[in-house]
């Protein structure tokens, strides 16, 4: 078996609402470059952490539920921000899975190179590309969130592009903007989703 040093902060055996229309698990890929402020999965932002799960044993895993399981999403965390994501991707789709991702579009020239791999990406577009820099605390994120989402939209895999609104953050006025953006850009899904304050990197935001 091809070996990878991937590291996995997490892992939900079955889902029916991280891909749509399939029954899914979920492998939460450890690491993210930015530090959103409503982030609510803090302990997936380190690169590494004390309690990840080997790669070896979702292969395992995987190997029980092929014929039960539609589909394996990589998500995170920041999945492409793993170099050995493109080899992992391959591995699990040649046990007959299908590959979704839930990415934020950090690394552009990463998801390029994986989307001839996956077969629907769940991609975050926050804000307005301007507008990222004080969400994500990361210079130029903006940039590449919105390269991402145009070769997103470019590859004809299927997407949902997806919005967490916290109101302090995302006014209605600054929503209709990114609506009106995102139109111009081709994007015919985008979905709203609400913040979970129930714990915000930020802590002032949280509820
Ligand atoms: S991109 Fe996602 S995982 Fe990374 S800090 Fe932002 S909300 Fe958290």
């Amino acid at each position: 078996m091809q070996q990878t040093t991937l590291q996995i902060g997490g892992l939900t055996p079955m889902t029916t609402i991280d891909y749509p229309g399939e029954l899914a698990a979920v492998i939460f890929c450890q690491g993210c470059p930015w530090s959103c402020r409503y982030c609510h999965n803090s302990h997936l932002l380190p690169r590494s952490g004390d309690d990840l799960i080997e790669w070896a044993s979702v292969i395992d895993f995987l190997k029980q539920r092929q014929g039960l399981l539609d589909a394996v999403v990589f998500s995170g965390g920041e999945p492409t921000l793993q170099r050995n994501l493109k080899a992992a991707i391959q591995q699990v789709r040649a046990m007959g899975f299908k590959i979704g991702l839930h990415s934020a579009g950090a690394y552009p020239e990463r998801l390029a190179e994986l989307l001839p791999l996956l077969d629907w990406v769940g991609l975050d577009i926050k804000a307005l590309p301007e507008d990222y820099d004080t969400l994500t605390g990361v210079s130029g994120s903006g940039k590449k969130a919105w390269k991402s989402l145009q070769l997103l939209i470019a590859s004809g895999v299927a997407y949902e592009i997806r919005t967490t609104v916290h109101p302090e953050l995302l006014t209605p006025a600054l929503l209709k903007q990114l609506d009106s953006r995102l139109q111009e850009t081709g994007v015919v899904n985008h979905q709203l989703q609400k913040c979970n304050t129930s714990h915000c990197l930020d802590t002032t935001l949280t509820a």
